[in-house]
């Protein structure tokens, strides 16, 4: 696997690999790479004969306050994975790179409606940054498949939306969240917690399971069932930020006989662990 740091060099080997017929799919990342990450390049290697990863902690994403310089950096385990798993080129760019103007005064995309609510509303402007983000890493790598975690299923949507809206002649593939054997989704973020809090971190997966299950089973007073599955959380030590019943296709409110998706976010000590279930057939 070849590193390169430069938008020149990544479009010089996109562009011979084209010529050469073959296929290209993309997974950008922020690095400190997990199992679920190495899943996605996994599966970007079925839908294309090469693969690109990006690592790049985007500032735009985080607001003030939030976790950037403790963002965890680990580049050179991370490579050394992702040539296991066989990726081909890992994009690895300074800041200067995708950001030449400076941060404040780069051109913006915004997604509407599907960025606003859960996450957009405990982190105001972070939809923009990721979308800003991908859109420029789509632009610089160019390629035929993208492929995201439905972990982030709010983030997902964005992007989906951005890529219909602004046409981006890219296929967007959503892969299912993959977690730790007592449930816990994986994250970069897991590694903030101590030994005590890891023990208690499995409280979200839990209670988000029962909350589908009561949904699944027919229960229709969908606030009250917020409200047990937020007491829940708080009773195990987590501090809840949200936990909504959406509609699965636009997380709008929920609707009877339509797809649905219980989604979840919460505190617990220097992490805020998010997650989410689908519910078919509701
Ligand atoms: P991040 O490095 O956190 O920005 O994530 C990069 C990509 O990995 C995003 O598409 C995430 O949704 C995806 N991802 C993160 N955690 C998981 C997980 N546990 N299972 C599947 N995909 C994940």
């Amino acid at each position: 696997m070849e590193t390169v740091t430069t938008i020149d060099a990544i479009r010089d080997r996109v562009t011979g690999w084209r010529r050469a017929g073959q296929r290209v799919a993309f997974v950008p990342t922020m690095g400190n790479l997990h199992a679920g990450h190495l899943a996605l390049v996994t599966e970007a290697r079925r839908h294309a004969e090469r693969v690109v990863v990006s690592i790049f902690v985007n500032p735009l994403q985080f607001g003030a306050g939030e976790d950037l310089a403790a963002y965890p950096r680990t580049e050179d385990e991370d490579a050394r994975r992702l040539a296991e798993v066989g990726a081909d080129l890992l994009f690895l760019p300074q800041e200067r790179e995708v950001y030449p103007h400076g941060r404040e005064c780069i051109t913006r995309v915004e997604v509407p409606e599907v960025s606003e609510g859960l996450c957009g509303a405990s982190r105001p402007g972070h939809f923009a940054g990721v979308a800003t983000v991908v859109a420029k890493l789509l632009n610089i790598v160019a390629p035929d498949c993208a492929v995201f975690g439905q972990k982030d299923y709010q983030q997902l949507l964005v992007i989906r939306r951005m890529v219909r809206d602004l046409d981006f002649p890219v296929t967007v593939v959503g892969l299912p969240t993959i977690r730790e054997p007592d449930g816990l989704a994986m994250s970069s973020r897991n590694g903030y917690l101590s030994r005590e809090e890891r023990a208690r971190a499995p409280a979200l997966y839990r209670e988000l399971g029962r909350l589908a299950a009561a949904v699944r089973a027919g229960r229709r007073d969908w606030p009250a069932l917020e409200r047990e599955a937020a007491a829940g959380l708080a009773s195990a030590g987590l501090r809840p930020d949200y936990i909504s019943i959406r509609r699965a296709d636009d997380l709008g409110p929920a609707l009877p006989d339509v797809p649905l998706i219980v989604l979840g976010s919460a505190w617990l000590g220097r992490a805020r662990l998010i997650d989410n279930l689908l519910i078919e057939n509701s």
